[in-house]
């Protein structure tokens, strides 16, 4: 087989790439080595910045989003048994963010790509990539048995965080920078009709909590655990207590309880490499950088990606341009760097630091205060919440 882009991976970055290299006219094949049920069904993210909404709209996969997606102009923050509600819209000019699960945008490129007549082909096996830094890369890969190379001019490394492209990379080319947080989120999905329309992150000296919601029947909640939590440990009584005593306010406001339909414990941490791209192998998504999910941002960051890689690889093909690609490095990374920085500032202000003392709690309190009474240190949340504007 020979194709003009190979993609690794079907998830968000994947799919998009191969959205948007088919819009402009370039040919991609995607390949996944899960199902098409599995990566249609897997939980994971469901905040969507404006841009990523914008991007699907504009370019014809953002029907279902439109009437399904729920839109919130703001966004609460609760310490010290009081809600308080910063208003992203009228702070940037009417940005906002939309709740809708990642398995729904996944859902929604697969079959867009499928109706288009896109390849994707789900549950290889044994992928492994070649000759990055030549002008002919090569993936090789098992599909029912049978060993399968798939030629190319360029690879997208778009599997993920535990991928084999990023790995592919010969020794001394790429500079990682990690910082791994001493604390998890122990997540639910409910059945429960969300008790708040928006957002509620909330700071409690026995833990961080967010109350999140993915459809007007479906709640997601979060609390902060420690990263070896046993989940046999948490049945559901016990996650509900602990939810309820770190989110109710003093008015009265806690998460509407309901049958627990998923359960597990995310790991926080902060990745980026350095460059992200090798020869002709580019990465993009979870592949290059990982963010704590407290500023909800790596689905997006994913979008942001591809958005520039598909740009690049649009000049290559219509006018020979390759500065664009020599650029997909920098470029990219100007914009995940301070997404990091944010994810990093939300996730150091809301959670309780194995070890922190008087001193720290009171600083984050005093931070709170600061982000929900300045309207200076609001825009700033809310530009960085909405979304900083794609490169
Ligand atoms: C468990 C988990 C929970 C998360 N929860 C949240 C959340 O609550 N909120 C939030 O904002 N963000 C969350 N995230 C982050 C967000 O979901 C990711 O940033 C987003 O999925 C990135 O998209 P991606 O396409 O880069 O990578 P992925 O979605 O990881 O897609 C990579 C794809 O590559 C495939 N693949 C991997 N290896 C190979 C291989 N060798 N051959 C072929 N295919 C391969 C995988 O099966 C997958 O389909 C979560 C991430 C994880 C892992």
């Amino acid at each position: 087989m020979r194709t003009q882009v190979g993609i690794v991976g079907a998830g968000p970055a994947g799919l998009m790439l191969s959205h948007l290299l088919h819009l402009a006219g370039v040919e991609s094949v995607i390949l996944e080595c899960r199902s098409r049920q599995y990566i249609e069904e897997r939980v994971r993210a469901g905040v969507l910045e404006q841009g990523t909404v914008d991007l699907m709209i504009e370019t014809g996969v953002g029907e279902r989003l439109r009437r399904e997606g729920l839109r919130h102009d703001g966004v609460w923050f609760s310490f010290g048994g009081r809600r308080h509600r910063i208003n992203m819209a009228e702070l940037t000019g009417g940005r906002a963010i939309t709740v809708y699960a990642q398995q729904e945008v996944v859902k929604d490129l697969v079959e867009a790509r499928l109706t288009a007549g896109g390849h994707i082909v789900f549950e290889v096996d044994e992928l492994t990539v070649h000759d990055l830094d030549s002008k002919l890369p090569k993936i090789r890969y098992h599909k029912d048995g049978e060993a399968e190379e798939l030629a190319c001019d360029f690879i997208a490394g778009c599997d993920g965080f535990h991928g084999v492209c990023r790995p592919s990379v010969p020794e001394g080319v790429i500079t990682a920078y990690e910082r791994v947080y001493p604390f998890a989120w122990l997540g639910i999905l409910a059945e429960a009709a969300p008790s708040s329309e928006e957002l509620v992150y909330t700071y409690h000296p026995r833990g961080f909590a967010l109350f999140s919601m993915r459809s007007p029947q479906v709640t997601r909640l979060y609390l902060q655990c420690t990263p070896d939590e046993d989940l046999m440990q948490w049945p559901d009584d016990r996650v509900w207590e602990e939810l309820c005593a770190r989110m109710r306010t003093e008015d009265g406001w806690a998460p509407a309880v309901g049958p627990v339909i998923q359960k597990g414990v995310t790991g926080m941490r902060s990745f980026v490499i350095e460059p992200m791209q090798y020869g002709r192998l580019f990465l993009a998504g979870d592949a290059a950088h990982i963010v704590p999910p407290t500023g909800a941002k790596g689905l997006n960051l994913a979008v942001s990606d591809v958005r520039v890689l598909s740009q690049a690889l649009e000049a290559f093909y219509k006018s020979g341009r390759g500065d664009l690609l020599d650029q997909y490095s920098a470029k990219c990374l100007r914009r995940i760097w301070k997404v990091q920085r944010f994810s990093w500032w939300m996730t150091s202000m809301l959670h309780v630091f194995p070890g922190g003392d008087a001193f720290d709690q009171r600083r984050q309190l005093a931070e709170l205060d600061y982000i929900t009474s300045s309207r200076a240190a609001m825009t700033a949340l809310a530009e960085n919440y909405a979304g900083l504007p794609l490169e």
